[in-house]
């Protein structure tokens, strides 16, 4: 069990409470975000997404996943049970980036071997949870930017949940570069097969803090419990767990 502890809004004067290992939480009364260690505002740009769904509501996206794709039973959406819906919003950092890399390596796919450099350039997005504990496809979320707007607690549902974050912004910071140094080593490799040198120059351009509407589906078919991350903006499925179908063929 989790010991809950407060301090009081600097804004508003009501208790803002938050868990061990959060360092920024949002006040749910007048949406004033605080450093909890310093108990000062919070001065990065804070935006959220709004959700388009009531628990009801959620069920129709729900459903035409079910229904969607060869992969899936095609009884899944007639005789799969939701057993729970809750929607969170989800703390998020984009970092958006511009990232060179250059490098350098030995192309192995002909005789002989030669050395051959290249450049990998690209801008993103760069999406890192704000939370150490909870597991979240990152990379299969595409946030829908065009609906993002300021923070706005006036928009949060009252039978949503809201986390704080459990990162700062230079961890942050420094987990999008590792991840991005990562995925372009890997683009590299596709070019050469073994790698002289590589170096990559990140530009931080801009990091948000974001709050996203993510609705944590259970459901149960044949007696076997799933799970299914739907986004409350756009109602599809980040991911899902879909059971496996026995076609018999061999
Ligand atoms: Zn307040």
């Amino acid at each position: 069990m989790s010991i809950v502890q407060q301090i009081n809004c600097s804004h508003c004067g009501a208790p803002i409470a938050f868990e061990p290992g959060e360092i920024i939480a949002t006040c749910i009364y007048c949406g004033y975000t605080v450093v909890i260690e310093t108990g000062k505002a919070f001065t990065f740009e804070h935006s959220m997404l709004l959700n388009k769904y009531d628990p009801t509501q959620i069920e129709e996206p729900i459903r035409n996943w079910m229904q969607e794709g060869f992969l899936k039973p095609s009884d899944l959406a007639r005789k799969s049970k939701i057993t729970e819906k809750t929607l969170t919003y989800i703390p998020f950092w984009m970092v958006t980036t511009r990232v060179d890399t250059a490098y350098k390596g030995i192309f192995e796919r002909i005789t002989p071997p030669v050395v051959k450099e290249g450049h990998i350039e690209k801008e993103y997005d760069w999406l890192v949870i704000a939370r150490k504990a909870t597991e979240f496809p990152t990379r299969e979320y595409e946030v829908p930017l065009e609906g993002k707007i300021p923070y706005d607690f006036r928009k949060i549902e009252a039978f949503a949940k809201t986390l704080n974050s459990e990162i700062d912004q230079d961890e942050a910071v420094e987990q999008a570069r590792q991840e991005i140094e990562e995925q372009h080593r890997y683009l590299a490799q596709q070019d050469i097969d073994k790698i002289i040198e590589i170096k990559s120059e990140i530009k931080i351009d801009q990091t948000v803090y974001l709050h996203a509407p993510i609705w944590l589906v259970r459901y149960e078919y044949k007696g076997k419990a799933y799970q299914l991350i739907m986004d409350g903006a756009t109602g599809t499925a980040i991911k899902g767990d879909i059971p496996s179908t026995a076609f018999g063929l061999l």
